[in-house]
């Protein structure tokens, strides 16, 4: 599907990103922003991807440009390069795989290491629709967050469920931070 949002004229631009571990549903839940797509073949390609979507929050167009690791986070290969820039970072573990929310302190590390300060963060914990493999509860991922000062939200991007208010959740805050320094 031909992307053409980004020919559309908006009031601002600003990058996000996706972080978390391998397979946890990072593209898929990228897939269904921007394209309302999902995808059941893996990626074929390793580099970096992105996509864009226009958002209207109080008649401004805010024109989202939101980063995927395309697979490079396999070889932990994710570099200073990849959160130059980024206001915000949705990062993602998978329910059904306890270890993908043991790694989220170390992604927060290396954001914390890499990212701007006050970059706003979403924990999202992906694939919900899964309820009978789950190896997360809803309330650890909610008491993590609230730990770490983070936005939180179950999602399943196969079901569409909360996908848009996760991305919105941080588009949403990134536009009352950039805002405010505006006034
Ligand atoms: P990434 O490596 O983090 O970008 O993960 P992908 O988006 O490639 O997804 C990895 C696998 O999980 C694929 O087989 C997807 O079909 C599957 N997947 C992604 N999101 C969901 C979801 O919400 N529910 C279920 N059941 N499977 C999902």
């Amino acid at each position: 599907m031909a992307d053409d949002s980004y020919e559309e004229e908006c009031d601002y631009l600003f990058k996000a990103v996706l972080i978390g571990d391998s397979a946890v549903g990072k593209s898929n839940l990228l897939s269904r922003f921007s394209n309302d797509e999902f995808r059941l073949d893996s990626k074929p390609t390793i580099g970096v991807e992105f996509a864009y979507r226009n958002v209207k929050i109080a008649d401004k167009i805010i024109k989202a440009q939101i980063w995927d690791t395309a697979g490079q986070e396999r070889f932990r290969a994710i570099t200073s390069s990849y959160y130059r820039g980024a206001l915000g970072a949705l990062l993602v573990y998978d329910i059904t795989r306890r270890a993908t929310f043991d790694n989220v302190k170390k992604w927060l590390r290396e954001l914390r290491e890499f990212g701007n300060l006050d970059m706003v963060v979403v924990l999202v914990g992906n694939k919900c629709d899964l309820g009978q493999s789950r190896e997360v509860d809803e309330e650890e991922g909610k008491n993590l967050a609230e730990s770490e000062g983070l936005c939180f939200m179950e999602t399943s991007a196969l079901e569409n469920l909360n996908v848009e208010a996760a991305f919105l959740q941080m588009i949403g805050k990134i536009h009352e931070i950039t805002s405010q320094k505006c006034l």
